[in-house]
């Protein structure tokens, strides 16, 4: 039988163990949910635990921690962002390998954050959320899961842009014989050794991975529709004495980091406010195609034709040379469709291969997490989102109570390390949590007018930005508008997220119980107030 009941009762305190958890209508209801154990989700749970919360939980749905670290495994895969500044502030680690380490390194980093802080077992591994529904009269998120339904006060999404794979719209594809995947699902049981492979893609991800597997196969066939820019990347191993330095002054690490930081902050001068500063780098990336391409054909096929930086730039120093290897084509003309052996082109060649890998990418605009949330009025986010991406400073939603999206729009970076935008969201989130607390707000909702404004000087601030320059790229949504990007420095953004800012919100206290509720009575001295006791029946 469900009863009513007065929800202070039931709001865990910060104190409360998960293993105390109340039941809330026969559920288990926690006090914060984490949905995702990536950087974002263990980045969060990392920093509640150091801030004294226990009573949260993290739902993964894989049987391990480490999001895009952890379903990205292709040959090459590394970070293309130096490893020092592609890791937690709080938890440094000494021991990377290289300068980009590998992503074998990337994972093994964030299951050793995972265990060190205590987090597994706050885990729940093998559960999928499939819906979030927040209930306005009980002022909660009420979850249904694999492993069956959660209530909990505080939802705090941190399913990363880059997770679910995005294949090519082609004719046949789901026809074609041979061996087919994708990047972010490379298929290790399958030797490529000998075999004619067909690659989709340009990106992040194709350019990591084409130099790997080049050696091995008999023929590559690299499918390129947008030829990226290119700089050197330098990767080199970090010296021993180097690591032994870190490991025993841990602020000569920190010295690197903020070199690092400031280095790759000052791209977003040319990015966004002097384009002629780009200039220089279009430049560099010329000359580095020059010296590692000598064939004019195939170094034209490779030359962009938009500004630099309006797709995400990229660093590889193998790249070039694997292009050039007697064993590879690269291939310009358009796809047509995918036949059960071959890819063919628009200009009518067809391409025999055994093996198709698509590098194309990931559904960033068209994500399927907002279909699962539903808000105050019974919509779901992806309803909400019909008009256009948005939220209130990458991270809060107006009409979803108490939900809180990390690395949501426009927090995305094409120039610094996406934990350093994360980190200043875990920040507001502590201090929103903290100010909650302190003035016994049981429910916070971002007003619709400051969410408004924020996009709309989002959105201005972006116009003039080499992120709008006329490429098209997975930035951007179907209308064309940046949703993804922030447009400025991101110190700007650490600055504005360093405390919560209650202004914004409407903030809804917490009930009390009916015995200690204050009435005011009509009396004829109307300042005089009085205590009523009632007694719950
Ligand atoms: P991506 O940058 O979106 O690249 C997808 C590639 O597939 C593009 O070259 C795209 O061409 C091409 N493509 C898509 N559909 C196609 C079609 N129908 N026909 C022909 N070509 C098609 O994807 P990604 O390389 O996986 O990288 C995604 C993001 O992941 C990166 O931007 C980066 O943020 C991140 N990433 C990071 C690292 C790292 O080291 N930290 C490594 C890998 C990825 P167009 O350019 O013409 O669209």
């Amino acid at each position: 039988m469900t009863h009513i009941v007065e929800s202070t009762h039931l709001t865990p305190t910060d104190s409360q163990t998960h293993n105390q958890r109340a039941s809330f209508h026969d559920q288990e209801h926690v006090h914060i949910i984490i949905v995702g154990s990536g950087f974002s989700g263990l980045g969060m749970a990392i920093q509640l635990k150091q801030h004294g919360y226990q009573d949260f939980l993290v739902l993964e749905r894989a049987a391990d921690v480490g999001g895009t670290w952890r379903e990205n495994t292709y040959p090459g895969c590394a970070c293309d962002i130096p490893s020092h500044l592609y890791s937690f502030s709080f938890v440094p680690n000494p021991d990377w390998s290289h300068l980009y380490s590998p992503q074998p390194e990337i994972l093994a980093y964030l299951r050793r954050c995972a265990e060190r802080f205590g987090i597994l077992e706050h885990i729940r591994f093998n559960c999928e959320m499939h819906q979030a529904m927040w209930q306005q009269n009980e002022r909660h998120w009420h979850l249904m899961t694999t492993q069956g339904p959660l209530t909990a006060d505080i939802l705090i999404v941190g399913q990363g842009p880059l997770t679910e794979p995005a294949f090519p719209h082609l004719p046949g594809l789901e026809g074609f014989e041979g061996m087919l995947f994708h990047s972010a699902r490379w298929n290790h049981n399958y030797d490529l050794t000998g075999k004619r492979v067909a690659v989709i893609g340009t990106g992040a991800s194709a350019l990591q991975f084409v130099p790997q597997i080049q050696p091995q196969v008999e023929q590559l066939m690299l499918f390129q529709r947008t030829p990226p820019w290119v700089l050197p990347r330098g990767n080199h191993k970090i010296a021993a004495w180097q690591r032994k330095l870190f490991r025993l002054m841990p602020f000569t690490q920190r010295f690197v980091r903020s070199i690092l930081y400031w280095n790759h902050e000052l791209a977003v001068v040319g990015f966004a406010y002097q384009p002629g500063v780009l200039k220089l780098a279009s430049w560099r990336s010329q000359r580095h195609l020059q010296r590692l391409v000598a064939d004019p054909l195939l170094r034209a096929k490779l030359t962009p034709h938009y500004t630099l930086g309006c797709k995400r730039v990229l660093v590889s120093d193998d790249f070039y040379p694997a292009l050039t290897q007697p064993n590879v084509e690269v291939v310009t003309a358009p796809l047509r469709e995918v036949r059960a052996r071959s890819l063919l082109t628009e200009d009518g060649r067809e391409y025999d291969t055994d093996v198709l890998i698509c590098g194309t990418g990931f559904q960033v605009t068209n994500a399927r997490f907002p279909h699962l949330v539903y808000g105050s009025d019974g919509r779901s986010l992806a309803e909400k989102w019909q008009m256009g991406i948005n939220a209130y400073r990458g991270t809060t939603v107006s009409g979803f109570p108490n939900l809180f999206l990390l690395l949501g729009p426009n927090t995305g970076l094409g120039h610094n390390s996406i934990v350093f935008m994360l980190e200043s969201q875990i920040t507001y989130i502590l201090d929103c949590l903290r100010t909650m607390k302190r003035r016994e707000v049981q429910a916070i909702e971002v007003r619709a007018q400051s969410q408004e404004a924020f996009n709309q000087m989002i959105q201005q601030h972006m116009q003039n930005t080499v992120w709008t320059s006329g490429c098209a790229s997975w930035y951007l949504d179907a209308n064309g508008r940046n949703t993804t990007l922030w447009p400025d420095f991101t110190f700007s953004f650490w600055w504005q997220m360093r405390h919560f800012d209650a202004q914004h919100y409407h903030l809804l206290r917490r009930k009390k119980p009916l015995h200690e509720q204050t009435v005011v009575l009509p009396t004829s001295n109307t300042s005089s107030r009085k205590h009523i006791h009632r007694f719950n029946e």
